[in-house]
């Protein structure tokens, strides 16, 4: 089960009881699935995957946009298989956007198919001259009468020749920049939405390109005002990136537990390697980056949950913070388990695989440290402006409070 101990402070009852039934669904029904060799048996498992999460109602907290219940219920799955959490990632990114922006008919429709898992959801914004850059993006909707023609192609998208309804972003004024992208519903078998085919990752996790190519939808798949896309977008983002990295924290600990019990039980040199203080020293940085980047995650849920409006930089901290934590924390149980550790067969190498990735979707790390710079640069120049208008020099709070103490102070 999650370690809800080290974050009771941002959590309720129920979320600890959440915690626990789900850790337990996850022990029985989704550990014992044995991890695909490569994409087909990948993709055939994600779909059983959804089927047993939408069963056992797994999903409901995406619905109600409970960002603590859905941290926890990542965390939980990513600790037994990385598919499984990106199985609910993409239901949750598919999701969002029409709980955010969709009318009551739109969620109706392609929402609650989506939380009850009777359909696979997608996000597609990502292109080829469009990663970080997400303003950058090509693919067009054109307005024709009462639908929008999209043209385009995207890349590196989860669930691609996977999914049933795919939450699309397109251009509907390339003179409006940020301004001129729009969101749109796609369903899988709409004419003219082309599965170009699979990317095949190092660690399973169903990857393609889609092109559009004269794509007609009615304007009511549209979500949200015409333009607002890129806003809701990002407003997305900054939901789902606490539970990015929940997930983190879920292989972080798998490779925790891991590193540990081999630790204690692999004996060299007539003791245990959990006897060396250089193996206890990586035990003891993993087990405090761990607590952290928990600390991190449940802090910006907590925010959201209680009614935070954004949560930008809170969710840049949490995501930056966990997933590199996570990549260390893993590579350091590669070590402690030594040469059985990168053998393709055990859990520590599957998360070596598959921990890498979470360093670059759903906005990379450099991308994260500018969202949080940005904002100490923000603040820094509104005291700087404030300052100016009371007439005082700009100094730093911390430095004028030091000089109105004087020395010692
Ligand atoms: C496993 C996986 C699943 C994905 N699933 C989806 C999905 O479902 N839907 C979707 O739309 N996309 C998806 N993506 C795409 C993902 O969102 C992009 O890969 C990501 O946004 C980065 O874009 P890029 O790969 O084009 O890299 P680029 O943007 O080209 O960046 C390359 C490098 O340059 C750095 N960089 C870029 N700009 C700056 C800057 N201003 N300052 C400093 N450094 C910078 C980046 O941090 C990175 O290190 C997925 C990617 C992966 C790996």
């Amino acid at each position: 089960m999650p370690d809800t101990g080290a974050v009771r402070a941002f959590l309720e009852q129920r979320h600890i009881d959440w915690a626990r039934r789900i850790a337990d669904f996850c022990a029985e029904r989704i550990a014992p699935l044995p991890a695909p060799a490569d994409d087909d048996p990948a993709r055939t498992q994600a779909r059983e995957i959804l089927e047993l999460l939408g069963k056992g109602g797994w999903l409901e907290p995406i619905g109600r946009l409970d960002l603590r219940a859905c941290a926890l219920a990542r965390e939980a799955l990513a600790h037994a298989s990385p598919l499984a959490d990106a199985v609910f990632a993409l239901q949750a990114l598919g999701a969002a956007p029409l709980l955010l922006a969709g009318d009551g008919a739109q969620r109706t429709r392609w929402a609650d198919p989506l939380v009850r898992g009777d359909a696979m959801g997608a996000f597609v914004m990502t292109e080829p001259d469009a990663g970080s850059d997400v303003a950058a993006m090509r693919t067009t909707a054109t307005r024709d009468g009462d639908a929008y023609v999209l043209n385009g192609r995207k890349t590196l998208i989860s669930n691609a020749g996977l999914a049933d309804t795919y939450t699309v972003f397109a251009v509907t004024d390339a003179n409006a920049g940020r301004n001129g992208i729009s969101c749109f519903v796609v369903p899988a078998d709409t004419p003219g939405l082309r599965f170009i085919g699979p990317q095949v990752m190092s660690a399973p996790h169903p990857l393609g390109e889609l092109a559009f190519e004269d794509c007609r939808v009615p304007s009511s798949h549209r979500l949200g005002e015409e333009g607002a896309g890129f806003k809701l977008g990002m407003a997305v983002l900054d939901l789902v990136r606490p539970t990015v990295a929940a997930a983190a924290c879920g292989m972080a600990a798998r490779a925790l537990e891991e590193a540990a019990t081999h630790a204690t039980s692999r004996m060299q040199f007539g003791q245990p390697l959990a006897g060396f203080q250089l193996v206890q020293e990586k035990l003891a940085r993993m087990a405090m980056d761990l607590t952290a980047a928990r600390l991190l995650v449940y802090r910006a849920a907590w925010e959201k949950d209680g009614g935070a409006p954004r949560i930008t930089v809170e969710a840049a901290m949490a995501k930056a913070f966990a997933t590199e934590a996570a990549q260390r924390i893993v590579d350091d149980a590669v070590q402690i388990l030594g040469g059985r550790g990168v053998l393709a067969d055990h859990p520590v190498d599957r998360l070596y695989r598959a921990v890498r990735a979470l360093r670059i979707y759903e906005g990379t790390t450099e991308i994260q440290h500018l969202i949080i710079a940005r904002q100490i640069v923000k603040d820094a120049e509104a005291r700087a402006a404030d300052a100016a208008r009371r007439g005082e020099p700009a100094a730093s709070s911390s430095h004028a409070a030091a000089q109105a103490a004087g020395p010692g102070g």
